[in-house]
C-alpha cells in the first residue's frame, strides 16, 4: 500500500479525489498526518504555489504527496486576479467582494472571456510531475446562482447558458478545472500503482 498526501485540509477536495482513486494507494490529508502549519503561497504562479505545497510536506515528512493551486484568469485584466483569486479585493477568502470587484473593473468592457485554471504539483518517489485543467468561459454582467464558492456566480462556462453557481456538483465537477486537473493525476497514479 502506498501511502500519499494532498496537501489540503478542504475535505470537498479530499472527498473528490478520495472517490476515484483505485489501485493500491491510501490518500491521507495534512490532519491526518498531524500537519497544522499554515503554508504561505508565497508564489506568483499557480504551479509556483502547487509546488511550494508538495516540497514543504516531502521535505518535512518524506512523504509522496501533492498540492494544487486555482484561480480565475480574465483577458481583459491581463489574466488578474490569477494567483491573487482568493485575496482580490483585499481580504482572504471575501467572495462577494472579489465578485464585485471583478464586475466593477468590467463595466465598460464587451471583452469577457476568461478561464479558470488548476495546477498540481505532485511529488512521486523524489520525482515532481505536474498537471493542469482549464475550463474556458465569460464573466457575466451580474451575479447568478446560489450553488459553489468563489466566482462560481459570475462565469460561465463555454457551451452553457448557466453559471457554475446554477449547476448542480456533479454538473460542475464533470466540466471544472478541478475536475480536469485531478482526472490527469488520477490517470498517473491508477497506472503508476496498478
Ligand atoms: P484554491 O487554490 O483552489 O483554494 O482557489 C483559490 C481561489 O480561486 C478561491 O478562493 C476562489 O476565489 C478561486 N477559485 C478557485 N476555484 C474556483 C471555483 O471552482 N469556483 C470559483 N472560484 C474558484
Amino acid at each position: 500500500m502506498h501511502q500519499l498526501v494532498f496537501a489540503t485540509n478542504n475535505a470537498h477536495k479530499l472527498e473528490e479525489v478520495m472517490a476515484k482513486i483505485k489501485g493500491d494507494i491510501q490518500l491521507l490529508s495534512l490532519n491526518d498526518i498531524n500537519c497544522h502549519d499554515g503554508i504561505a503561497e508565497t508564489g506568483t504562479t499557480f504551479s509556483e504555489n502547487a509546488s511550494i505545497k508538495s516540497h514543504y510536506i516531502y521535505n518535512k515528512y518524506h512523504l509522496n504527496c501533492f498540492g494544487d493551486d486555482s484561480g480565475l484568469e480574465i483577458d481583459a485584466l491581463g489574466g488578474q486576479p490569477g494567483v491573487y483569486s482568493a485575496r482580490y479585493a483585499g481580504g482572504h477568502g471575501n467572495h462577494a467582494a472579489n465578485n464585485k470587484k471583478v464586475l466593477l473593473e468590467l463595466v465598460n468592457t464587451d471583452n469577457r472571456k476568461a478561464r479558470f485554471k488548476t495546477v498540481i504539483s505532485l511529488l512521486w518517489n523524489g520525482r515532481e510531475h505536474f498537471f493542469e485543467g482549464t475550463v474556458e468561459g465569460t464573466i457575466r454582467r451580474e451575479l447568478s446562482g446560489t450553488a459553489g464558492f468563489g466566482y462560481d456566480p459570475i462565469f460561465q462556462p463555454d457551451g452553457y447558458d448557466i453559471t457554475f453557481a446554477e449547476m448542480t456538483l456533479a454538473e460542475k465537477n464533470s466540466i471544472s478545472h478541478r475536475a480536469r486537473a485531478v482526472e490527469k493525476l488520477l490517470v498517473f497514479l491508477n497506472s503508476t500503482s496498478a
